[in-house]
């Protein structure tokens, strides 16, 4: 890819040009520290005109119903005059760089609109890289005029954490019945819902949806508030019917109202700033230490150490983090 300036990309992104705002992302996105200095400066320019959107966070089960209730949700904001983009957080990438989000052909409808932008995950990667490419684009693509900024994940691992920690309201689709084994995953999801929403509601599930929001209401109300302002409430909803999909987003604006008027929206960002910049910083620490080359000698040394039991883990440790600090014999 031939480089142009940052201006030539600040300009493009400004004037809502989308070849120019997939090459941005594409630099964003890149490993390589020529693209990722530019990329950065690019960022750093739009930031001015962003954050005058709504922040959507979905996570859920694979299968769950998540493209198309993107699908149908983001239909409908286009309807209302909105412009919409979906970014993807997809955890799998980060280890295999396969995927279990981007390879099926997803939101096809949506993807033909000219108001509509749709990013796959980032492949590759460490969950902090991608977490960061994801943050960044979501930046840029604010400031190409996109005013509903929505971010999907499917509810594994790290990934929904980190996603519920880059938007301004995080919204868990659920399924009736889905078995007892997902309810260790899902305690931990609902601590991070602003709301809940029981998905497939539709034909032969409408009863057991019903049932599943009770459950579900009683068991976020065993968790602590997160907020005084807002209780997490449960929904629910067809993405295949498109029923129930203007509640939901009524309750997005409700909690925006409201956390606007509090001031938590401005803190919950300020927060989620700071938080990148400390995540940033950590990762980057780790990054130079390992890339050092007496490092990785005296730590191949000193794991055989700790394996053959000659030394412990504690001080092995100390000695690795501490010998940085020594003076080197001449
Ligand atoms: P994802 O993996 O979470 O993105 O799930 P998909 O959106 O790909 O949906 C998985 C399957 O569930 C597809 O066959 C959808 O047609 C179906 N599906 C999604 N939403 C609904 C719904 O509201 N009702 C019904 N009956 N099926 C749905």
């Amino acid at each position: 890819m031939t480089l142009q300036n940052h201006q030539y990309y600040v300009q493009g992104v400004l004037e809502q040009n989308r070849r120019v705002l997939a090459k941005t992302i594409t630099l964003i996105e890149s490993s390589l520290p020529v693209h990722q200095e530019l990329a950065r400066t690019i960022v750093e320019c739009l930031l001015p005109y962003t954050g005058r959107v709504v922040r959507l966070g979905i996570t859920g089960v694979p299968g769950g119903g998540k493209s198309t209730f993107i699908e149908s949700l983001g239909l409908s904001l286009l309807q209302k005059g909105h412009r919409v983009a979906v970014l993807a957080v997809d955890p799998s990438s980060t280890r295999s760089g396969g995927s279990v989000m981007a390879d099926k052909t997803r939101m096809e409808r949506l993807s033909v609109e000219e108001r509509a932008f749709i990013r796959p995950s980032p492949s590759r990667g460490t969950m902090g890289g991608v977490a960061r490419k994801t943050r960044e684009t979501m930046l840029v693509c604010e400031a190409a005029g996109f005013d509903v900024i929505i971010v999907e994940t499917v509810g594994v691992g790290q990934s929904e954490i980190t996603v519920a920690s880059m938007v301004d309201f995080f919204l868990v689709l659920m399924l009736a019945g889905a078995g007892d084994e997902l309810q260790g995953m899902k305690k931990g999801i609902l601590e991070l819902a602003d709301a809940v929403a029981i998905n497939k509601a539709d034909g032969d599930n409408v009863a057991k949806a019903k049932r599943a929001r009770k459950e579900y209401e009683t068991a976020l109300h065993l968790l602590n508030p997160s907020s005084p302002t807002w209780t997490p409430p449960v929904l629910t909803c067809s993405a295949l019917k498109m029923i129930g999909i203007e509640e939901i987003w009524d309750t997005v604006l409700e909690h925006r109202e409201k956390f606007t008027a509090t001031g938590e929206l401005e803190l919950k960002r300020k927060k989620q700033a700071v938080d990148w910049m400390l995540t940033l910083v950590e990762e980057g620490l780790k990054e130079q230490f390992y890339k050092k080359p007496e490092i990785k000698r005296l730590l191949k040394k000193i794991t055989r150490k700790v394996e053959k039991g000659s030394t412990t883990p504690t001080a092995a440790a100390c000695e690795l983090l501490f010998s940085l600090d020594r003076p080197k014999p001449r």
